[in-house]
């Protein structure tokens, strides 16, 4: 896998497991970045997973995009924000994955997701 060697080891032989932790949503706030789509309120979000390490992009219903704080209450001066449950989607065959999983090693976490106000 090419696209990842930026990000390090892409760990393929992991099993699959559908975990979360809470290290997951902390590494991925600071390891993944918003993409904004030109001309549409809104983006894609990628970056490695924090269980496997393999690249993964997630679409995101409007722009704004800052990162997770679990268990933080949202800043009253925000339009709105939303926790995204994100779930790898990285495009190894980890071992043991059922076959309604088309993707993914299993990894699951929470981003908090702005969405800001139209200037
Ligand atoms: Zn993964
Ligand atoms: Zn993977």
């Amino acid at each position: 896998m090419q696209n990842t060697a930026r990000q390090g080891f892409h760990d393929m032989s992991l099993p699959y497991e559908e975990v979360t932790d809470g290290q997951f949503a902390i590494d991925a706030a600071s390891s993944f970045r918003f993409i904004a789509a030109s001309g549409r309120r809104r983006g894609d979000i990628e970056g490695p997973c924090p269980r496997c390490a393999g690249h993964m992009v997630e679409s995101l219903i409007a722009g704004g995009y800052r990162g997770a704080e679990r268990g933080h209450a949202p800043a009253p001066d925000r339009d709105s924000e939303s926790d995204e449950t994100l779930v790898c989607l990285c495009d190894a065959d980890h071992p043991g994955r059922p076959a309604d999983r088309p993707r993914g090693c299993g990894a699951y976490w929470n981003l908090k997701i702005i969405r800001e106000r139209p200037a």
